[in-house]
């Protein structure tokens, strides 16, 4: 049966009928499953008016009443984890336990933004002079807005609306148009955990719901996670029409590997963050810099490892890897691989014609595939291909890999793997990336630190939740403050001495 996805504006669905539609495709089997409603500019004034409205309510709401509200939304999403990493993993194609996972990190955000009346405090400062007395109080900025990517139909925008939200905004989400369900189940779940109606609106749509958005005058904030090219025009476009905005962009996301390393480790975490997801990951390891002599050994160990993954649909319990997101996306990664070897690379593992649990089908299929001998000049380096592509370059020293992980225009994550702990002080202090790891591939910082990449990774300069969230959503307050005399002493309080 076919499904129709639509708005959810002011508490409800929208009633009208949409101009413009998107297909929705079931990856694994490449059947159209349904279309989704794209937002015109009468859409996208009706959110924004319906965010506007709820905005004077839901900012004087008490703090302890905000938390009540997400401490019940937490419980729902925890309690209906399973039925969306489904829906995720019927769109996007991923494995369900990996949508459920995140699922899991995204809880972690809400579960963060539960804290919010000890995360809004502000500060104090008595006596300034005499008698005077200096504060800062936090407040929200107003209608927020949140463009997301397909690749994480749910964590992705809940690194945005549980702190934007619990900061007293009100929010429109404008989730990918590819896997468009989880954001309207979790839009039913925030009305079931009794957020007031327009606290959380979601709008469909293309580049004519986001442009709607960037220029609109009653949207006070842009948050932004997708692809550099459009991170860097949204951060333009919202900057000059004058929001704050935070814009995450691509990746390109090298692993390190010392001779030194423990090789059985290198090779699980290289094969698990280059393939998981199928690579449609921001954090997914593209790029393994090997430093010699250690390549040959680490290559046989990740042969080894890839010939044993299970390709297959997202709800066949033996899967480890699902489809690409579309057809399209499928094409264009595969193209790299002739690309790679015409311009001298290696094809070590080719992943055409993958064998797929149950049958390929017209399924969106590329297996994992390794190209080895890459080096910097190759398309295959220098973009971000976004698939179940792992490329191997060989580095002849620790200084030579450094520079090439340093130079690269992306700086969203890395890692280092090695058993020298100063070789990895080294490197956390050097390199020129925004997150991090030591022997822990996919450097996720926690809901309570912030998310975010450097360099053509991240335009503004805000990361992603934590603390970094709260000041992104609020608008700092100072009051400097003098009451000189009592007005009702009697009863009350002395009148300070000299008054
Ligand atoms: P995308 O940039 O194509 O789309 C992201 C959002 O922008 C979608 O909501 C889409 O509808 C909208 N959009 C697309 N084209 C637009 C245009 N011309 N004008 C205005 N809006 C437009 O990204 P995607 O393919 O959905 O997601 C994959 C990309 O996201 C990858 O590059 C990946 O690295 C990146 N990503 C980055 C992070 C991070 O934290 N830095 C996290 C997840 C994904």
């Amino acid at each position: 049966m076919s499904k129709h996805v639509t708005h959810w504006i002011g508490g409800k669905s929208f009633a009208g009928v949409a101009e413009r539609r998107g297909d929705i495709y079931e990856p694994a089997s490449g059947r159209l499953a349904g279309t989704v409603d794209f937002a015109a500019q009468a859409e996208v004034d009706a959110a924004v008016a319906a965010a506007k409205d709820a905005f004077p309510g839901w900012r004087d709401t008490s703090l302890s009443k905000r938390a009540r509200v997400l401490f019940k939304f937490r419980e729902l999403l925890e309690g209906h984890r399973d039925e969306l990493a489904r829906l995720i993993s019927s769109e996007h194609g991923k494995v369900v336990s990996d949508a459920a996972g995140e699922v899991a990190r995204g809880l972690e955000v809400v579960e963060f933004a539960c804290g919010i009346p000890h995360l809004l405090k502000g500060g104090f400062s008595e006596n300034v002079s005499t008698r005077v007395d200096a504060y800062s109080i936090l407040q929200p900025v107003g209608v927020a807005a949140g463009i997301t990517p397909f690749n994480f139909p749910a964590m992705v925008p809940m690194w945005m609306f549980p702190v934007a939200i619990a900061c007293g905004n009100t929010f429109v989400l404008k989730p990918s148009e590819k896997d468009p369900s989880a954001s309207v189940r979790v839009a039913e779940l925030w009305a079931e955990a009794g957020l007031p109606d327009g606290v959380f609106n979601v709008l469909h749509g293309d580049k004519t719901a986001v442009d709607g958005l960037l220029h609109h005058p009653d949207v006070k904030a842009v948050s932004f996670v997708g692809s550099t090219p459009i991170a860097r025009y949204i951060y333009a476009t919202a900057a000059a029409n004058g929001k704050r905005v935070q814009a995450l962009g691509g990746a390109k996301n090298h692993m390190l590997v010392l001779p030194d390393a423990d090789l059985d480790l290198a090779a699980d975490a290289a094969v698990s963050a280059g393939f998981g997801s199928a690579g449609e990951r921001c954090m997914a390891i593209s790029v393994v810099v090997a430093v010699d002599p250690v390549g040959d050994e680490l290559m046989a160990r990740v042969r080894e490892r890839v010939a044993r993954l299970k390709i297959g649909p997202g709800d066949h319990p033996g899967s480890e890897m699902g489809p690409l997101v579309t057809a399209a996306h499928r094409d264009k990664v595969a193209s790299y691989l002739d690309g790679a070897v015409a311009q001298g690379a290696e094809l070590a593992v080719d992943g055409r014609d993958p064998e797929v649990l149950g049958g390929a089908g017209d399924g969106f299929w590329l297996g994992p595939t390794v190209l080895d001998h890459v080096t910097p000049e190759m398309d295959a380096y220098k973009d971000e291909i976004f698939g179940p592509v792992l490329s191997v370059v060989r580095a002849e020293s620790y200084e030579a890999a450094m520079e090439l992980i340093s130079a690269n225009p992306y700086g969203n994550g890395t890692a280092i793997f090695t058993n020298d702990g100063g070789a990895a002080r080294r490197f956390q202090n050097e390199v020129e990336v925004g997150m991090v790891g030591v022997n822990v591939p996919i450097p996720v910082p926690m809901a309570y630190y912030s998310f975010g990449g450097w360099k053509d990774s991240l335009f503004g300069d805000s990361h992603a939740h934590g603390m970094e969230g709260v000041h992104f959503y609020t608008r700092t307050k100072a009051v400097t403050s003098r009451w000189l005399t009592v007005s009702h002493p009697d009863g009350h309080a002395p009148p300070p001495p000299g008054s």
